[in-house]
């Protein structure tokens, strides 16, 4: 496995990399969920094709005031994992190195990006667009595969590559959970022990809906308004959204005639916790 820092040892690698080349971007910190991931990306390109990894906590993703700062790190453990998952490339650009220091080019989605965290997290989906955009032309990989736990991301990033014509597969993979439901994520490890206990009942309201819905509920507002109940006795939580949207446009809808998306934000003391799941009408 090589370990690059800079583009144009990244860019030599590369060249030296039997294709398929699959890329999983990541900002460390790597729990399970991510090694799903990667175990995707392995079995995608094949025994004959390649893996490769970015770790990079991209500071234009993050609006003032939010964790860049504390985000976790953990360089070397992130390593083993990526050793053990059979990865061939990991690359960890430096700061400087993605973004001059008068950088002023920014890759911005117009749709997708707008509502729910786009709304909470000014300047997000722009800074995850102008750094994927970067990966995808620095490393040129054949597909690259993101995690449905950040489920507008992997909207926006579709949309993306559709319409700037990257020619890269993007893939996604089931959101992967602790046993309790919990989705896991880097962040989860901000949690005081009383919120990490609370913090499941979020799939499980999530949940709750999807019963509704094979019981017949299709009416948004009525989802929407149970999800938020469910959610708003979840002790010190604030919820920044809760919504039901079209599974593949993310805009609102009334009824549901085709797959919905149920989305939720919810903010407690330590961390901000996002998770989503799926609903498809009991017609479709
Ligand atoms: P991050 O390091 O949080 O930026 O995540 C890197 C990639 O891993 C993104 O595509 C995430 O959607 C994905 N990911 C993070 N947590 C999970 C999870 N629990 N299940 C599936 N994918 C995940």
């Amino acid at each position: 496995m090589r370990v690059v820092s800079r583009i144009s040892a990244a860019r030599k690698a590369i060249e030296a990399l039997p294709r398929p080349l699959v890329l999983v971007p990541t900002m460390g910190a790597l729990h399970a969920g991510h090694a799903a991931l990667l175990r995707k990306a392995r079995s995608l390109a094949g025994d004959t094709g390649s893996v490769a990894v970015s770790i990079f906590v991209n500071p234009t993703q993050f609006a003032p005031g939010e964790d860049f700062g504390k985000y976790p790190r953990a360089v070397r453990e992130d390593l083993t994992t990526c050793r053990s998952e059979g990865v061939d490339l990991v690359f960890t650009p430096t700061e400087d190195e993605l973004y001059a220091k008068d950088h002023s080019t920014f890759v911005v989605e117009g749709l997708l990006s707008s509502g729910l965290c786009g709304e909470f997290r000014p300047g997000h989906f722009r800074g995850v667009c102008t750094v994927v955009a970067q990966l995808f032309l620095i490393l040129r990989p054949d597909a690259a595969i993101f995690g449905s736990k950040d489920y507008q991301q992997l909207a926006v990033i579709r949309r993306m590559v559709r319409d700037l014509h990257f020619g890269i597969r993007i893939l996604g993979h089931p959101t992967v959970r602790e046993k309790d439901g919990l989705a896991m994520s880097s962040r989860n490890r901000y949690l005081s022990p009383e919120e990490r206990s609370h913090a499941p009942a979020i799939y499980r309201a999530l949940q709750e809906l999807r019963g509704m819905v094979r019981s017949g509920e299709n009416r948004i507002s009525t989802l929407e308004r149970r999800l938020r109940s469910r959610l708003s006795r979840i002790p010190s939580g604030t919820i920044d959204y809760a919504k039901v949207v079209d599974a593949e446009t993310l805009q609102p809808v009334r009824i549901m005639h085709r797959p919905t998306v149920a989305l939720v934000a919810l903010r407690l003391p330590s961390a901000r916790l996002i998770d989503n799941l799926v609903l498809r009408p009991r017609t479709a």
